[in-house]
This record gives structure tokens, sequence and C-alpha cells, in this order.
């Protein structure tokens, strides 16, 4: 088994997209993540996972706080700008929940205490105690197969 192998496998499970956000003396970092799941309902906890090499992963240490923003499907843009995959830099609007940097137009948007770190192999599994939540009824943006989608019901079987 390759990394390709691994990656292509681990590709083939299919999530929505979040921008994960925070904000360092006043300078808001955020990143495309979809390493994010939900871990516990009392309390109410999340978890991201973040690369060694991810730039926000230090901020996120520092403020000790994030926000998940789960992209809606309009915001392929925003995974992209976010992702490092647009060239020029793009400027991006930010609201507020709970006194912390969330994205617009998100179906959700998550506020979140950092409440453990766990270091496994070259990622950073940052617990999150969630302090607010923001919904949106809209559709959201996939990620599939190193691919961008969008969500198409199935037909209910009855019988
Ligand atoms: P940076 O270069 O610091 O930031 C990334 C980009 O965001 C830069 O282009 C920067 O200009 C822009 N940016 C940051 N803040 C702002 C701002 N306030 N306003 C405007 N632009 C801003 N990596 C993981 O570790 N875990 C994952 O779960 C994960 N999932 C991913 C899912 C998808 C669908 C994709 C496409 C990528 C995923 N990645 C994941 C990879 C990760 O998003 C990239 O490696 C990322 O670019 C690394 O971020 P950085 O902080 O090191 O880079």
């Amino acid at each position: 088994m390759d990394d390709r192998q691994f990656r292509q496998a681990m590709g083939k499970f299919a999530t929505g997209v979040t921008v994960i956000a925070t904000e360092v003396e006043g300078e808001i970092h955020g990143m495309t993540v979809n390493a994010f799941m939900s871990v516990s309902l009392d309390p109410k906890l999340v978890v991201i996972s973040i690369g060694e090499k991810a730039k926000i992963l230090n901020k996120i240490k520092e403020s000790k706080i994030f926000t998940v923003n789960i992209l809606a499907a309009d915001q392929q843009e925003h995974s992209m700008i976010f992702a490092g995959q647009l060239k020029e830099h793009r400027e991006v609007a930010f609201e507020r929940l709970d006194g912390k940097p969330v994205i617009p137009g998100s179906v959700a948007q998550v506020a979140c205490e950092v409440s453990a770190e766990h270091v496994e192999g070259d990622h950073t599994l940052f617990i999150g105690k969630v302090t607010d939540i923001h919904l949106l009824d809209v559709e959201p943006l996939i990620f599939y197969s190193g691919m961008y989608r969008s969500l198409e019901k199935l037909e209910t079987v009855t019988n």
C-alpha cells in the first residue's frame, strides 16, 4: 500500500467541505478542511484534523478558538481560496458568531473553544467545545474522489 493508494481510498469517503477560521491579534486566518466530525452531544464536541505543515496549526494553538464553516453548494470558490488553489489573493468578508470569525452564507457556522489537542502521526486533532451555532437552509458543497460535487436526492424505495 503506497501513499497514493491510501489517499485514493480515503477520497472515496464523500464529505462536505468546511473552512476552519481562527483569529490571532486581530488577524483572521482560514483553511479548507474536510476532516471534520461531530464527537459528543453532552457536552457538545467536534473534532478537526490539521496537518503539521499548515500555517493555521500554530494559530489555533495560540488563539484556543476556531470556527467550522460548512460550505454551501455556491461556495466552491471559498474552498479553493482557503486551500491555496487560486493564484491571486481574494478578500473574504467575515462576520461574527460568539465573537469569533465566521463566513456568511455557510450552511452551518459552528463556534468552538479548543478543549483538547492530540498529535497523531503528521496531523493534530483539535477537539472543540461548541459555544454557538448558526444554520442556513441551503444545499451543501460535496467533495468526493478529489472533485467538488452537489447533492442529488434518491427516490425513497418503499416495499
Ligand atoms: P495558507 O497559505 O496560510 O492558507 C491557505 C490559503 O487561504 C492561502 O491562499 C491564503 O491566502 C488563504 N487565506 C487564509 N486566510 C485568509 C483570509 N483571512 N482572507 C483571504 N484568504 C485567506 N488539510 C488538512 O490539514 N486537513 C484537512 O482536513 C484538509 N482537508 C481539505 C479538504 C479539501 C477539499 C481541500 C481542497 C484541501 C484540504 N486540506 C486539508 C488542505 C489544506 O486546505 C491546504 O493544504 C491549505 O492550503 C494549507 O493551509 P495553510 O494554512 O498552510 O496555508
